[in-house]
């Protein structure tokens, strides 16, 4: 496997863990080969998107442990997530064996530390019942694989240049807030129109009052301010990014900054002195532009390069997660 070369793409693995939830129960699961589902053509996941899934890594550290990256708060927020579209969710437990489990068995598929490649694993669950009338599955079937990708920034870190989207991603009171498949199905046409524009993502406003910044298609946003400050936008139909929530954290307690999560304007961003986009995938995207309907404003990081800052706190976590920098208690899940 050449890991620098390989991209962000599905690579057929070995192993992966299936568990299934009848008469009001989930089984306990087990590792298969078996990466085919064969499903009723009325499934609840084709007919209604009854659908919901997680996104985290493993990789190896400096000396050379199989880790993954805290793997409790994904298992939470699926937990959410399954609440809220009437899911069942699966016990932590079970999470977190399944994670275990699967890249156990995968070893193989771990690139090697330094490589900037990792494995992904994509947790999800969905009703796989027979459902016509609209109403919740009474069968769903848990999931997890993995997958090896590329490092992220193959030619180095270069910031990105976003729109103000017409188009709004989730509404208040809505499921913005959860990790579904639904939410992404309807961002396509959006982001398929920002990429024919030449931009690289959205910048969705709440839908409400369309002033307030929520995030992008798949990544919250973090800010800087001129006097180096840390902000994130907050709303209730925000997905809780796992990557913020973490940089947030080191940003206190790592590099001494202050920190806020509150309401962001569109208006208030010509005051910010950087700007990046968190999430598992990147960890952070630096943003150079953001365009709305024509006005352009550039942050004074410039396109060219990361923010000094964005710049740290990207070196921190990376160190963190890599083993090359003590991690808070808990952060890495040693696969034994
Ligand atoms: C998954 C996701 C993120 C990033 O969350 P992480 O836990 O950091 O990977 C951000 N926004 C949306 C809409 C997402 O689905």
């Amino acid at each position: 496997m050449n890991w620098e070369t390989l991209g962000f793409g599905y690579i057929k693995t070995p192993f992966r863990f299936v568990a299934d939830y009848k008469n009001g129960k989930w089984n306990e699961g087990a590792i298969t080969t078996e990466d085919k589902i064969i499903l009723s053509e009325c499934a609840g996941v084709l007919q209604y998107a009854q659908t919901v899934f997680e996104g985290l890594k493993a990789y190896m550290t400096k000396n050379g442990k199989t880790v993954v990256f805290r793997p409790d708060l994904n298992a939470e927020r699926l937990e959410q997530s399954a609440k809220r579209l009437e899911i069942p969710p699966i016990p932590k437990d079970m999470f977190l064996n399944a994670v275990n489990e699967v890249v156990a068995a995968n070893k193989a598929f771990v690139p090697p530390y330094g490589s900037g490649a990792a494995l992904y694993l994509r947790p999800f669950i969905f009703g796989s019942s027979p459902v016509i009338g609209v109403k919740p599955a009474e069968e769903y079937q848990f999931r997890l694989f993995c997958t090896p990708v590329g490092p992220y920034f193959k030619g180095g870190m270069k910031p990105i240049t976003i729109k103000v989207s017409d188009f709004d991603r989730a509404a208040p009171h809505g499921t913005g807030h959860i990790k579904a498949g639904l939410n992404y199905a309807m961002s396509l046409h959006a982001i398929v129109t920002a990429h024919n524009e030449g931009f690289d993502e959205n910048l969705y406003l709440d839908a409400q009052t369309r002033t307030f910044v929520e995030e992008t298609g798949g990544a919250n946003f973090i800010f800087v301010t001129k006097d180096g400050k840390i902000v994130t936008p907050k709303s209730d139909s925000i997905l809780p990014s796992i990557t913020r929530r973490s940089l947030c954290y080191v940003a206190e307690h790592y590099l001494n900054m202050k920190e806020k999560n509150r309401r962001v304007a569109l208006k208030e961003i010509k005051d910010f002195a950087e700007c990046g986009l968190c999430g598992t995938a990147a960890v952070i995207s630096p943003v150079g532009k953001i365009n709305d309907h024509g006005k352009e404003f550039i942050f004074p990081s410039g396109t060219e390069k990361p923010g000094e800052i964005t710049k740290r706190l990207y070196d921190t976590l990376t160190g963190i997660q890599n083993g090359e920098i003590q991690a808070p208690e808990g952060w890495l899940k040693e696969i034994k």
